[in-house]
């Protein structure tokens, strides 16, 4: 029996949906509120976990030839502003194929994952098309969308809500999102300025700082020729229009390096932060996946990584679901592996990482780049580290759940 699936959002974690399904012979239409992809400067760090997966749905090439690979990630003081530690993970190379992180920007993998879709017969995309309602019984679950002449309803069997971290779906369902919102807002800069050239850092570097720590990474952008993007936070009481000040920005950018030119500087954005998961990743015949599912700040790049991860797992159910390889009690176990693995590997990773950039204590400072060091110095504990920030122990834990 062929299944429909109903996808609310194109972004990065609707769209791996929507392949994913479509690859399984599922009848797909994807749903999405705006008319393009949005190009806002967000995840852009790849896992090698992940990449398996888009190796799996044969994205790899496409996605790899318009970012950038990144085998090394540093952790700097940004205080003395010395090197602290550097992990390689080519000490992953027995563990998988693809021993290094990709810098692609998200909306990249939208937009590849889109056109392989339009070949697909059984996939249909609806641009804007926002979806305003979501009800079910034991049968199938409707959406309702605004149309021109009035709502209209769309049948499924089964709906996936990846419509992100404000989800409609999630609040049709009536589901918590539990967790806080940080106080500062993370403020990001994109210059053209080459910081490996001028610092000696890698495209993936961490500065804590007790006064203002950055995340520096590079990406390739649009036209390929590669571009820095510093992500600080911003204070409490800063308001927008001060943290995008000419002084402000200056002196962001001067601190990172005293010689940064500011006519290189090509976007400013500032977004608010979060720490939440959906207190149920299913109800009924309506799984929600992606930031509809859970948020967290992205020191590290976890969030889009396990969004993916949601993403193959919930096409896996449905497809095995939907053909009779199993029954209906399999999709029980989507919430029972998706949940706690969030919390364990990407809630908890994400706040240990944030907490040591912006550590203010000299001794705890002190203790946590010994840790760092030892462990980066260790083989097996440099492994081990990678094995976690890495998702390959979430994806091996998840294989474990039955
Ligand atoms: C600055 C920044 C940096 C980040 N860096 C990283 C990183 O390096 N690595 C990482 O893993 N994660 C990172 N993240 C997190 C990452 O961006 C998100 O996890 C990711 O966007 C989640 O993808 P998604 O598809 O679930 O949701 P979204 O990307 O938010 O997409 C949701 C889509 O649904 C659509 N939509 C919303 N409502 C409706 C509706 N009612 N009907 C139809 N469509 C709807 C929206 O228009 C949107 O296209 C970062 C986030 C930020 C803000």
């Amino acid at each position: 029996m062929e299944a429909r699936i109903g996808i609310v959002g194109a972004g990065p974690v609707g769209v791996v949906a929507a392949l994913a399904c479509a690859k399984r012979g599922l009848g797909v239409v994807l749903f999405e509120a705006e008319r393009e992809i949005d190009h806002s400067p967000r995840a852009a760090t790849t896992h090698p976990s992940t990449l398996e997966m888009l190796a799996g749905l044969g994205l790899l090439d496409e996605f790899q030839s318009v970012g950038l690979k990144a085998r090394y990630f540093q952790f700097w003081d940004g205080v003395s502003r010395t090197l602290v530690a550097e992990f390689d993970h080519h000490a992953l190379r027995d563990e998988t194929p693809y021993p290094y992180v990709v810098q692609t920007e998200q909306h990249k993998l939208s937009e590849i994952a889109l056109r392989r879709l339009a070949s697909m017969p059984d996939a249909e995309v609806r641009l804007g098309t926002g979806i305003i309602g979501v009800t079910q019984d034991e049968r199938g679950v409707r959406l309702t969308s605004n149309g021109i002449a009035g709502p209209e309803e769309h049948a499924f069997d089964y709906v996936i809500g990846c419509d992100g971290g404000r989800s409609t779906v999630r609040k049709c369902l009536d589901v918590e999102f539990e967790g806080y919102t940080w106080p500062e807002r993370f403020l990001v800069l994109t210059t053209l300025f080459d910081f490996a050239a001028a610092l000696g850092c890698c495209p993936r570097s961490y500065i804590s700082d007790p006064d203002e720590w950055t995340n520096l990474f590079k990406v390739m952008g649009d036209d390929l020729k590669g571009r820095w993007r510093a992500v600080f936070p911003a204070k409490e009481s800063e308001t927008d229009e001060e943290a995008f000040s000419e002084s402000a920005v200056r002196r962001r950018m001067v601190k990172l390096f005293e010689g940064h030119p500011m006519d290189l500087l090509v976007h400013r954005n500032i977004y608010r932060v979060h720490q939440r998961v959906a207190k149920a990743f299913r109800v009924g015949r309506v799984f929600l996946a992606g930031d509809a599912a859970h948020v967290n700040n992205p020191v590290g790049g976890l969030g889009l990584n396990c969004g993916i991860h949601d993403a193959l797992d919930v096409a896996e159910t449905l497809h095995r679901v939907a053909s009779g390889e199993a029954g209906a009690e399999l999709l029980d176990r989507y919430e029972r592996r998706r949940r706690p693995l969030n919390i364990e590997y990407v809630q908890q990773q994400t706040v240990a990482n944030k907490k040591r950039l912006e550590e203010r204590d000299p001794k705890v400072r002190q203790a946590n780049f010994d840790a760092l060091r030892r462990t980066a110095a260790d083989p097996r504990l440099h492994k081990e580290f990678l094995m976690r920030t890495s998702l390959i122990d979430s994806v091996r834990k998840a294989g474990k759940i039955a």
